[in-house]
């Protein structure tokens, strides 16, 4: 049996896909809306995605397709004054520049690309359950009381995953209150001043205000603040599912964006003076607590992206590290010939893998509340004073130059050194 099943046709199911295909490992998609994810929005890909994109034959598809840029700017909504640089990509030092895309551009790329590959994707299917998880493989039922078998099945179904309730049973993501309030506006309405850099962050003792340009020219911006959500009218908790969908939601949202802007430049007052609700995104945000294991004990059920690590958006790597998960695994799958019959090998390469996974993930978890703590507006993480407010640079070398494969190469040349010891 050497076949995986993909639950999830998100970003992480459908590169998960290609990435087998390209090892020429057979996989199905199994997703239970009846047509792809539009959640609507960008998303950004840094450098370490894009790698993984270009290896999947699709970066040069959606590149004419997003805006490539190479730096944030936090800017102090006080004085105007340039605080800090974070850089997002650049050609030189990590091969790619970073691309704002619209995520259903990137979802419709990966899904023409995998059906142009045949490869089998189920719309429609909920995952229910995992029925039976051995050496040999797994057997797993749908919602419609329809089972299957795989050798390998991997949850790429998100935050809420479906399938990690086979590891953890009684785990649930939990709402932390705050939710990323967004619009898309165009950049006309901004009358951005000369020389002046987006995207942007404004920061001020109340909150951020996040400004960042889309569609290929930058002729479209999106907007955003993040909310507080708490007390009965306020908490999610007590909302109707789908509750940030609505309209009255999103006006709500439109007359938030729109408050507090006196503590603003003019460029916020510009691009909140009108909004159209359509153009809304309400982004709730949970988080699921570091997980021991993303890997049953057999290491015949796996799970990856959301479902495995949940990360907070302050460093944009949600998207980038599914990606890096997807590739490291069809990497090792690819030299393992699919679901794997050497049943240690499998074990120790999976075993492998979330380490490796883990503790990336653990870096950019670091990284992510480094950069909150800079964004709160204390002066002692400044370097030099008067012009010189620009805080240390971050080191993003490991971040978006890793190299997967090599780190593959080096974990299969060490086992075939060892068990050569064992021989001799
Ligand atoms: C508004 C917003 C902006 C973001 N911006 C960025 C960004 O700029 N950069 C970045 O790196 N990250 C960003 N992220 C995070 C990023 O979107 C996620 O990390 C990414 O979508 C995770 O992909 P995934 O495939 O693991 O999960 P998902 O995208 O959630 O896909 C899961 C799929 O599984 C399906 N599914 C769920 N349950 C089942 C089931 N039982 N049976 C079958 N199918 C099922 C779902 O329908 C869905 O299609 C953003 C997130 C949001 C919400």
């Amino acid at each position: 049996m050497d076949s995986v099943t993909i639950i999830g046709a998100g970003l992480s199911g459908l590169a998960l896909a290609l990435g087998l295909h390209l090892k020429g490992i057979r996989a199905t998609i199994y997703e239970s809306r009846a047509t792809p994810l539009n959640i609507g929005g960008a998303v950004m890909i840094s450098p370490n995605g894009l790698r993984v994109l270009d290896a999947l034959n699709i970066y040069q598809g959606v590149k004419p397709q997003g805006y490539s840029f190479d730096r944030l700017d936090f800017k102090s909504a006080a004085t105007g004054d340039l605080l800090e640089t974070y850089e997002f990509g650049n050609a030189d030092r990590y091969g790619y520049r970073a691309l704002r895309v619209y995520r259903t551009v990137l979802i419709n790329a990966l899904l023409e690309e995998v059906e142009r590959k045949g490869i089998p994707v189920v719309f429609g299917k909920r995952f229910s359950h995992v029925v039976e998880d051995t050496a040999q493989g797994v057997t797993f039922a749908f919602a419609d009381g329809s089972t299957e078998k795989a050798g390998l099945l991997v949850g790429a179904d998100g935050i809420h995953s479906k399938v990690r309730r086979h590891l953890y049973p009684d785990l649930e993501p939990t709402f932390i209150h705050m939710a990323g309030i967004t619009a898309a506006v165009p950049t006309a309405q901004l009358k951005v001043p000369e020389g002046y850099h987006i995207p942007v962050t404004i920061t001020s003792p109340q909150g951020a205000f996040v400004i960042a340009p889309q569609e290929v020219d930058g002729s479209e911006v999106l907007i955003g603040k993040q909310r507080r959500l708490l007390g009965d009218d306020n908490d999610e908790a007590t909302k109707p599912p789908g509750w940030e969908k609505t309209l009255e939601a999103k006006q709500d949202a439109v007359r938030f964006l729109q408050q507090g802007n006196e503590q603003f430049p003019e460029i916020v007052h510009n691009a909140t003076s009108q909004i159209d609700p359509a153009r809304i995104n309400i982004w709730p945000f949970y988080v699921v607590p570091r997980l021991e294991r993303w890997a049953s004990a057999t290491r015949r059920v796996v799970i990856l992206g959301d479902a495995a690590h949940a990360i907070p958006p302050s460093a944009g790597q949600g998207i980038n590290q599914a990606f890096e998960d997807v590739y490291v695994l069809a990497l090792l799958l690819g030299r393992l010939g699919g679901a794997g019959e050497d049943e240690k090998l499998h074990t120790d390469a999976l075993s492998f893998w979330q380490e490796y996974r883990q503790a990336r993930v653990d870096k950019v978890l670091d990284l992510n509340r480094q950069i909150d703590l800079r964004r709160m507006p204390s002066d002692d993480k400044l370097v030099g004073t008067g012009s010189g407010v620009l805080k240390e640079e971050f080191d993003l070398e490991w971040l978006y130059n890793a190299d997967l494969n090599g780190v593959v190469d080096e974990w299969f040349a060490k086992q075939k050194e060892e068990s050569q010891a064992v021989e001799n």
